[in-house]
């Protein structure tokens, strides 16, 4: 469920980032398209003018050259009769501007009798046809009656020129040809009117592709936008060649273009910008969410409750070991209002007064004890420290409360001072057990001679010859033996009512040895082999030696007696003491006849015995005294047939 989720997050974050990269290269080409569409419309726009402006000049040289035919065609005999006539027409036909440099008179005879500007020389006044430039062309004019144009051919100053041939007749009769010499610079400068040179490059070139010509200001555009028209009616391969000049893109379309350029830029970095943003985020939101299941999993894993309050006492906040604590969940806890349910109904007052107290911020600094209810109604104390909740800004937004639940603890102390106490009665049981083996042995003495005194004086007084004064002498050394025994009794009494447990370092590899050596002679009587497998060094134990002893002796006594009815070769005590890791384990097994299962669960109750003479306090007491030592003593059945009693005492953590 978690991965599908995580999946589809996946999946509408790559889209989420895909689209606006392809919103982005989409815009790009949408503008790139429209400044190539602009510049086209725009080109194309240029090119429908140029070819029309073309079209007008080629008219209009056209035009002004057939103009120039008529007007070379008026000039006759009778104009070219004098120079200064012939000079006067040729000069209105020069001032017209229309390309040409110079005029000519032929008559009908091919000689040039008239020239304008310029003066005859020699050369061309010569034969006929062979004294102008253009023979063909004046043959061709002559035959065909008509104005006819020369090719074009170089002349000074990298200039081109051609000639134009007009036949001029009268009365039927070829009267002479006029020669209008066309000079192309002359042409271009003086036909072409200078707002079409403003915008063009004009120039004229010949079939072979050579540039007779230009009119230009300056470098002109690639030749990819020119246009060529056929400059007729030369006729002889010329043709116009136009090409705009390269004009800067217009301001506003340049600043349009700038705009998109920069706005995309714009976008680009508004966009790399976001997603270093959204990089952040995320890498923020990881650490948080890292962070968060860190702390989640330190609330779950505390022992102690922990419970937010604001500042009306409402709670706000309850972690997993609160709940356990109490018994309600959070959902039943979090929004809750006083009273609380957890506060116990003979205790009500003080819990209120106490929360009273802390919302006012008179609440004890330390930690304070106070008595809560569990959801079953059963009852528990808790330790409750109280602190102020303090948010981001500074500002107290409540109360947090730490709560531990002492009643174990309080169990346990109250256990451990119940162990104190069986302790303390133990350790007065085994010096009462001494006190009585030294009154025995103590008062013996004192007894005794009391009883002799009382027995001499019983003798004197049936004899009849009781001397007084040896009476009173026995009687005194009597009440002296009395008075020795009540200072016997009363010197016990001091040292039972001051026997407390002892707690020193015991070497329990010692202790073994001093019990086994005391039964030894026991043992010996009996015929029991005593095995013991103490190891030489063992780690010292905290506690009372003498107890610890007494409890082994009565466990080795015991063993002794179960074998008393067996054959004496079968008669083996084994002693068994060894470190465990953090304990030390005595074991003591013997052979002999065993304990029933019915027997075994009655071993270590008091006055529980099978024996005649018996007390039954023997393993009552040593339990007691194990136990006081934080240890365990059990039975266990033995393989071999008899009986295991074992001790485990842990050792203190190094
Ligand atoms: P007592 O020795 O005065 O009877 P104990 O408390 O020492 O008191 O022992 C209680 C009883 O447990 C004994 O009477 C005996 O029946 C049984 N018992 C104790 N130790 C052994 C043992 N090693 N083998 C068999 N029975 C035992």
């Amino acid at each position: 469920m978690r991965d599908t989720s995580k999946i589809r997050t996946a999946w509408g974050a790559g889209w989420l980032w895909l689209l606006p990269r392809i919103a982005f290269v989409l815009f790009v080409a949408a503008v790139g398209a429209l400044l190539w569409l602009s510049e086209r419309t725009v080109r194309e726009e240029q090119r429908a003018i140029l070819i029309s402006d073309v079209l007008w000049l080629e008219q209009d040289l056209r035009f002004q050259l057939s103009h120039n035919e008529e007007l070379l065609g008026q000039i006759g005999p009778r104009e070219a009769a004098t120079p200064e006539i012939f000079e006067a027409h040729a000069r209105t036909l020069l001032a017209n501007k229309a390309g040409l440099r110079q005029i000519l008179w032929l008559n009908a005879d091919n000689e040039v009798k008239r020239i304008f500007p310029g003066f005859l020389d020699a050369a061309m006044v010569g034969e006929g046809q062979n004294a102008i430039p253009a023979p063909e062309t004046l043959r061709l004019a002559r035959s065909l009656g008509n104005a006819t144009y020369s090719p074009a051919y170089p002349i000074v100053d990298g200039d081109w020129q051609f000639e134009v041939h007009v036949p001029v007749f009268r009365g039927g009769r070829l009267a002479g040809v006029t020669v209008g010499l066309y000079s192309v610079r002359h042409i271009l400068n003086d036909a072409i009117p200078w707002w079409l040179a403003e915008r063009y490059r004009i120039s004229v070139i010949d079939t072979t592709g050579n540039h007779l010509g230009d009119r230009s200001k300056v470098e002109a555009a690639e030749d990819v936008n020119g246009y060529e028209i056929p400059f007729e009616p030369p006729g002889n391969g010329l043709s116009l060649h136009t090409a705009p000049y390269r004009t800067p893109a217009p301001l506003a379309g340049r600043l349009l273009g700038a705009a998109l350029v920069l706005l995309a830029v714009i976008v680009l970095w508004s966009l790399w910008a976001l997603r270093r943003h959204v990089q952040h985020r995320q890498l923020a939101e990881a650490a948080l969410r890292t962070e968060h299941a860190f702390r989640k999993a330190m609330e779950d894993s505390l022992q102690t409750g922990m419970r937010a309050r604001d500042l009306t006492g409402r709670i706000t906040y309850v972690n997993p070991a609160f709940c356990r604590m109490v018994g309600w969940s959070a959902d039943e806890l979090v929004g809750r209002a006083p009273p609380m349910p957890y506060w116990p109904d003979e205790y009500f007052n003080e819990t209120r007064n106490m929360h009273d107290r802390i919302l006012a911020g008179q609440g004890p600094e330390d930690v304070f004890e106070l008595k809560f209810k569990r959801s079953n109604g059963e009852r528990f104390d808790v330790l409750i420290h109280e602190a102020p909740l303090i948010d981001a800004h500074g500002k107290q937004t409540g109360w947090m409360g730490s709560l531990i639940d002492v009643t174990e603890r309080k169990r346990a102390e109250e256990l451990a001072q119940q162990q104190q106490e069986r302790l303390q009665a133990t350790a007065r049981l085994v010096a009462m057990g001494e006190m009585a083996s030294s009154l025995a042995h103590e008062l013996n003495q004192p007894l005794a001679a009391i009883a002799s005194y009382n027995t001499g004086c019983l003798n004197m007084l049936e004899s009849g010859s009781a001397d007084p004064a040896e009476l009173k002498a026995a009687l005194a050394k009597s009440a002296a033996q009395a008075q020795r025994a009540g200072r016997v009794i009363r010197r016990i009494y001091e040292f039972v009512r001051r026997a407390e447990p002892k707690s020193e370092p015991c070497d329990l590899a010692e202790i073994v040895d001093e019990v086994l050596n005391l039964v030894d002679a026991d043992a010996r009587r009996l015929g029991v082999r005593i095995e013991s497998k103490a190891a030489a060094t063992l780690p010292h134990l905290q506690g009372d030696r003498v107890l610890i002893a007494q409890a082994l002796l009565n466990l080795v006594r015991n063993a002794i007696d179960a074998m008393r009815a067996l054959d004496k070769d079968r008669r083996v005590l084994t002693v068994a003491a060894t470190a465990e890791g953090d304990a030390i384990t005595v074991a003591i097994a013997d052979r002999g006849c065993g304990i029933s299962p019915a027997a075994a669960s009655r071993l270590f109750e008091p006055f529980y015995t099978t024996k005649p003479e018996g007390m039954g306090m023997g393993l009552n007491i040593c339990r007691s005294v194990v136990e006081a030592h934080h240890g365990r003593l059990w039975y266990e059945p033995n393989p071999d047939g008899g009986s295991i009693f074992r001790i485990r005492f842990p050792l203190p953590p190094p």
